[in-house]
Order: structure tokens, then sequence, then C-alpha cells
């Protein structure tokens, strides 16, 4: 088995990944909170988790895949106040919190698929563990971490001595950026709500009986519930975007850790962000961010044209979105499949040399961009069509672009071709051909005509001379 070695947000270091199983990995990634489409940004961070994915499959580990919806209990603001988003989300639409949380589940289901990102093994929902959940709490609370405020049932964070070892930040800082919400009733500024109590004077359309009270789960209770329910042990990778490493993530390890005593995750992995311009976060609460559909598919662009974009920048380097970005992409893609497409229809093997440089880029911390650099190398390189193009497919399990697909079809962009830039495998059919035609040889110019178009194309005798097209 090859080294694969990940930046873990833990350690503020890349590390030899070992799993807790041999050969296994289990890998939770938190998954959208479905009160709207998931933007561009949502996506860059699915994006990088399917390459990690990926590549653990590629170096021969069994994944199980965990990623949960949040559809209950994430509020407005990441500190536990504000409205539920949700029940926000139903009141902006005019429909049921539940109709929302479907909508939006089924919206977010169908960006994964066109952009080609693996489903999860185990898609969970917050809203069927609510058992889970409260049977978590009622264990932190039998080992005394929680107290009761008049809204809800609050983690106490002074009883965690390492709780800023994921932040790596002073406490004090923590409860700096804790104080933007105030709540006079909270011991400790970074503690967090476990269970809210429904409102008094109103009705919540998502609300269950719980020891303490009608309410709902706080927002980081899920996924610690959820990842222990299933992958048990296999508590291997935990992923999600750098925004969820001081607050979500850290308290899933506080509360988890303080209820079964034992380490939670092993490894965390955070995406950084993808920017507006002018470096500032996409974020939902903007209202104008881009989605799959505005910024791509109404645009006549394929979706994997940002699959391919985030492709060329690592994923722990801030990457900024702009039009002439993704137009720079669709030409980087167009050609690339183009390319991929002009090596003929015959599959040869997998150059090992190449391979060994892929595997290396990939297993160094998910190194995307120096990949398609090594497939631009195999493009350039003195090897058959033929292996080149096995050699290719075969990265293509990772970096996911379809070149299977694409060239089995015959290419994305059906056009007339120039001799030179055929295969030379090609040329010399072609030149055969004409000769064969030339000498009234029709047999033999249909026989390398058929031979050609195996290999992918199409020539015509039309009236200006000779044409070649993708098949
Ligand atoms: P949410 O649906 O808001 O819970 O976020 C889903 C995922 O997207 C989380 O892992 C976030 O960390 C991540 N995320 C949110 N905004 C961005 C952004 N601008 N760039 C990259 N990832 C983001
Ligand atoms: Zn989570």
């Amino acid at each position: 088995m090859n080294k694969i070695f990940l930046y873990n947000t833990l350690s503020r270091r890349k590390e030899e990944f070992k799993p807790i199983t041999k050969d296994e990995v289990g890998l939770y990634t938190c998954g959208p909170t479905v009160y709207n489409y998931a933007h561009l940004g949502n996506l860059r961070t699915y994006l990088f988790e399917d390459i990690l994915k990926r590549t653990l499959e590629y170096n021969n580990y069994k994944v199980k895949h965990v990623m949960n919806i949040t559809d209950v209990g994430h509020l407005t603001g990441d500190m536990d106040m504000g409205e539920d988003k949700l029940e926000a989300g139903a009141k902006r639409e005019g429909k049921s919190a539940w109709e929302i949380a479907e909508f939006y589940t089924k919206a977010f289901k169908d960006d994964l698929i066109l952009l080609n990102i693996e489903e999860p093994n185990i898609w969970c929902k917050a809203t069927e563990n609510i058992s889970e959940q409260i049977e978590m709490i009622r264990t932190l609370e039998k080992k005394a971490y929680t107290y009761k405020t008049s809204d809800g049932i609050y983690f106490n964070t002074a009883k965690i001595k390492d709780y800023n070892k994921l932040s790596h930040l002073p406490l004090a800082e923590l409860k700096e950026g804790a104080r933007v919400e105030i709540n006079v009733e909270k011991k400790n500024p970074t503690d967090f709500a476990l269970w809210k109590f429904s409102p008094k004077d109103s009705k919540r359309q998502m609300e269950w009986d719980s020891p303490w009270g009608v309410g709902f789960p706080g927002w980081h209770i899920e996924c610690s519930a959820m990842s222990l329910k299933y992958l048990g042990k296999q508590l291997d990778i935990h992923c999600g975007g750098i925004d969820h490493i001081n607050i979500h993530h850290t308290n899933e390890i506080a509360q988890s850790e303080a209820a079964t005593g034992k380490e939670f995750f092993k490894y965390w992995l955070h995406g950084a962000f993808l920017n507006i311009e002018g470096g500032k976060k996409m974020a939902k609460s903007d209202g104008n961010f881009l989605t799959l559909e505005n910024a791509l598919i109404k645009k006549g662009l394929n979706p994997l044209v940002y699959r391919f974009a985030d492709l060329q920048v690592h994923y722990r380097k801030s990457m900024e979105q702009s039009d002439t970005t993704l137009k720079q992409a669709s030409d980087g893609l167009n050609s690339l499949l183009n390319q991929v497409v002009l090596l003929g229809q015959e599959i040869g093997s997998v150059n090992l040399e190449f391979k060994d440089k892929f595997i290396e880029a990939i297993n160094n911390d998910l190194n995307t961009p120096k990949a398609l650099a090594i497939i631009s190398s195999v493009l350039k390189s003195r090897l058959n069509p033929a292996d080149k193009l096995a050699t290719i497919l075969d990265f293509d399990k990772v970096l996911g672009l379809d070149m299977g697909k694409v060239q089995a079809e015959g290419g994305i962009v059906s056009r007339e071709l120039k001799l030179e830039e055929l295969s030379v495998e090609v040329q010399d059919l072609v030149s055969e051909r004409q000769k064969a035609r030339a000498s009234k040889d029709y047999q033999e110019s249909d026989r390398l005509r058929d031979k050609i178009k195996k290999l992918g194309y199409i020539v015509e005798d039309a009236k200006g001379g000779l044409k070649i097209s993708l098949l």
C-alpha cells in the first residue's frame, strides 16, 4: 500500500494516514443545511471531499462514507441565537419546513450528480436521528457537562481542558469570537446549545418531546450522534470547510469526547473558501450567491467545468470566483477532453512510471494541480495513443472529469479536424486510404475507412476535399 499524507488540522501538519482498521476508512463529511441551494463555495468543499474519497479508493481502501443532512437546528447565528434556518426558509417561500428540507435535499443531490461527486454510502438526516441525539445529551447530563437556561440545555465548555485543541486559538480569542451573539444566561461565551426549547408563545413546525421539554436539537449534536451511530469505532476522517473549525467541529469534539471518554476522529481535514471578487467568502446569507444553475448551466457551460476549475487550485488555498476563471476553465477542459478524444478508441496499458508520479502527487495531501500537470506530460510524451489513453483514464478515477464517457461518445466538440490534429497512426491510415482511392481500389479504401472509424473518426470525400470529424 502506498503512503498517503494528509494535512491534519488537529496537529497543523501533514501526517501519514493510518486508518484504525487495516484497509478500511470511516469518513464523515458535514452535509448541507437544506434551506437553500448549495452555492459554488459549498460545492468546492464537497468536491475536495470527493477527491479525498476517490484518492483513498484509488489506493485500495474500502471507504465507508457518511454524510448528514442538516434539516433542523442550525440557527441563523452560529452561536445558537436567531431563527432556525429551515423555519426561516419556510416563511420565505410560503412552504412548510419539511417541504423546504425535501426540496433542497433533492436539489443538493442533483448537484452532486452533475459534478460527478460520488454518493455517500449512508445519508442521514438530523430529523430522523432525534432519539440518538437526546440519548447523547442525557449521557452528557449524567456526566455533569450540561446546565439549563431559560431557552435550552447548554454544554459547559469550561469543563473541557483542551477545548481549543482543534482551533489552536487562545481561549480568550475563541471567547471573543463567541461574544458576537450575547446570551447573558450562558456560563461561558463558548458554551453551546444541546437542546433548545420551543418558544412558549408560538408553535414550531419541527419539534419533539424530550426529557427537558418540547424543543429541537442544537446544530452540533447531530454530527456527533450520527457519526458515532453510523461509523461506530471507525472514526478516521472528519471533514468540512474551514469555517467549521472554531465552532462546529470544536464543539463536536468537546461533546463527543466528553460523552464517550475516548478520542473522537483522528484526522480533521478542512477545505479553504471560495471567495467572491474582493476576497469575501461566498455565503448563503448574502442572497446573491452563485449556483451551478446560474453560474454555469444557464450560460451553456458543462457543470464539470467547475470541477475542473477547482482541481486547478489546491484545496487548502483560497480560490476566487469570477466569470473569467470559469471561462478559462471551460477552455482548459474542452482542450483536454478533445486531446483525449483524439487519442482514438483503442485502450492500451497504464504506464507505471506516470502512475507512480500521479500517486505521489495525489497522495501528497491531494495535490490536484500537480496531478493535472502530469496528465499534460502524458499527452506530450512519446507513449503510443492507446497507452496514453489507458493511463489518463486510470487517473480520471480520481479526477472524475468523465474522460471515459466523453471519449466513448466521440468528444464534446463535434467539428472538422485538421490532419495535423490527428495521431500519426490515423494520419497514416488516412493517407493510405487516399492512395487506395487514387488507384481506384475502392474495396481497400472502404476497409481503411472502417478502420479509421474504429479509432473514432469519420472520413468523408466532400466536394472541397477530404473532411475528417469526430465520430
Ligand atoms: P452549510 O450548508 O452552510 O452548512 O455548508 C456546507 C459546507 O460548505 C460546509 O462544509 C461549509 O464549511 C462549506 N462552505 C460554506 N461556505 C463556503 C465557501 N465560501 N467556500 C468553501 N466552502 C464553504
Ligand atoms: Zn457537522
